[in-house]
C-alpha cells in the first residue's frame, strides 16, 4: 500500500486510460466516516490503477469528497477537454465516475448521489433489488427528490439507469474495465451489501454496513470469506474497506448492525482459516465508518490502537482520511 498524499505523478498522466492488469486499485476517499458529519460520509472511489474511469462505492458524500480531494492536489493531473466549461471537480463527477455501487439505502450512504444528481451526467446505479426499490420509493418519488431514475413515479427523468444485480452474479460496470459481483449482508435487519470490484485479475472488496454473524445470527460474511478465500491465498485481493462504527466495549445489543475492532479481529481470524492460514499478513484493510463524536475526542485513534491491539494475523490496517488517494497493489 502507498499513500500518495498530494501528488498525482506525471507519469500517471501519461498512461493511457486503458486498465494495466496487475497493477491494483486506486482508492481516493470522498467520505470515511459513518456519521454524523454531514460533509464526510461514506463513499469511495475505486479505479484501476493507471485508468481514469472509475466507479463509487456507495455516495454519501460526493462532490465535497471530490472538493477535498482537489485541496489536497489528488487531481493535479486531470485534464478537463477543450471546448468543456466542466471545473475538474465537474469533470471528475461527470466524466470518470461511471457509476455508482449503492450499499444499502439509509442516507449516510446516498444523499451526497442524490443532491447532485440534477447536475450529475447520465450513468447507471447498481444495486441489489431491495436496495433500488429502496432508492426508488424513499427518495427519487418526486417527494423527497424528483425522480432522476429510468423507473417509478411518472415523469421519470431517466438521468440514473437503475440496474438490479444478482447476489453472487458478476456485471460488467459499464464504461470501465471493472466487474462487480455482489453480496448480501446483514444490517440488523435490512439487506446491505459487499462488492468484490475485479479488473486485470486484481480484486478489491468494498463492505456496506454490517453487523457480526455471531451478533446478526447470520453467516453472511462467513459466505463472503469462503467466496474470496482464493483470491486471498493467491494475493490477487489487494484491499478490503470494511467498516468498524464503534469501539469495542460497545455493548453486542447496542451494536445496530455494526462492527468493532473485537468483532473485526473475530471474522479476519475466520478469513485467514478459509484461506488456508497464515494468509493476510501484510492485507490491507480500509477501516471505513467509524462515527464522528460530539465529545472532545474523536474515536480514530481508540479504534486504531484497539485494531493493532489484536492483530495477531499481521493485516495492515489503514484508517483513511478524506480526499486521500492510496494505491494498493
Ligand atoms: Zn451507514
Ligand atoms: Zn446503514
Amino acid at each position: 500500500m502507498k499513500l500518495i498524499a498530494s501528488i498525482a505523478s506525471m507519469a500517471m498522466f501519461l498512461m493511457p486510460t486503458i486498465a494495466l492488469s496487475g497493477q491494483g486499485f486506486d482508492l481516493i476517499v470522498l467520505g470515511a466516516l459513518g456519521g454524523i458529519q454531514d460533509s464526510n460520509l461514506s463513499s469511495y472511489l475505486i479505479r484501476p490503477h493507471g485508468d481514469r474511469n472509475a466507479i463509487a462505492c456507495d455516495a454519501g458524500s460526493l462532490v465535497n469528497g471530490l472538493k477535498v480531494a482537489q485541496d489536497k492536489g489528488v487531481f493535479r493531473d486531470v485534464k478537463v477537454p477543450e471546448g468543456s466549461t466542466d471545473s475538474v471537480i465537474g469533470h471528475v463527477l461527470k466524466s470518470e465516475i461511471k457509476g455508482y455501487l449503492i450499499s444499502h439505502a439509509h442516507l449516510d450512504h446516498v444523499q451526497g448521489l442524490v443532491v447532485a444528481s440534477p447536475d450529475d451526467s447520465n450513468k447507471t446505479i447498481y444495486a441489489l433489488p431491495s436496495v433500488s426499490a429502496e432508492i426508488e420509493q424513499t427518495y427519487f418519488n418526486w417527494k423527497a427528490w424528483p425522480n432522476m431514475l429510468d423507473r417509478g413515479q411518472p415523469p421519470q427523468l431517466r438521468k440514473y439507469r437503475l440496474e438490479d444485480l444478482k447476489s453472487g452474479e458478476t456485471k460488467d460496470l459499464a464504461g470501465t474495465t471493472m466487474t462487480v459481483t455482489p453480496f448480501p449482508l446483514n444490517h440488523a435487519g435490512a439487506e446491505s451489501t459487499a462488492f468484490l470490484i475485479e479488473s486485470g485479475g486484481d480484486a478489491i472488496l468494498c463492505f456496506g454496513d454490517t453487523g457480526p454473524d455471531e451478533v446478526q445470527k447470520a453467516s453472511n460474511m462467513q459466505d463472503i470469506w469462503k467466496a474470496i478465500a482464493d483470491k486471498v491465498r493467491q494475493r490477487t485481493l489487494k484491499a478490503i474497506i470494511l467498516e468498524v462504527s464503534y469501539t469495542s466495549d460497545r455493548q453486542d445489543n447496542l451494536l445496530f448492525g455494526h462492527m468493532t475492532p473485537k468483532w473485526v479481529h473475530k471474522t479476519l481470524h475466520v478469513l485467514d482459516q478459509e484461506s488456508g492460514g497464515n494468509a493476510l499478513k501484510g492485507l490491507p484493510v480500509v477501516v471505513s465508518h467509524i462515527k464522528y463524536s460530539l465529545t472532545n475526542e474523536q474515536p480514530q485513534e481508540a479504534i486504531r490502537k484497539e485494531l493493532e491491539a489484536g492483530n495477531d494475523l499481521g493485516v495492515q490496517f489503514v484508517i483513511p482520511e478524506q480526499g486521500a488517494l492510496y494505491h494498493f497493489r
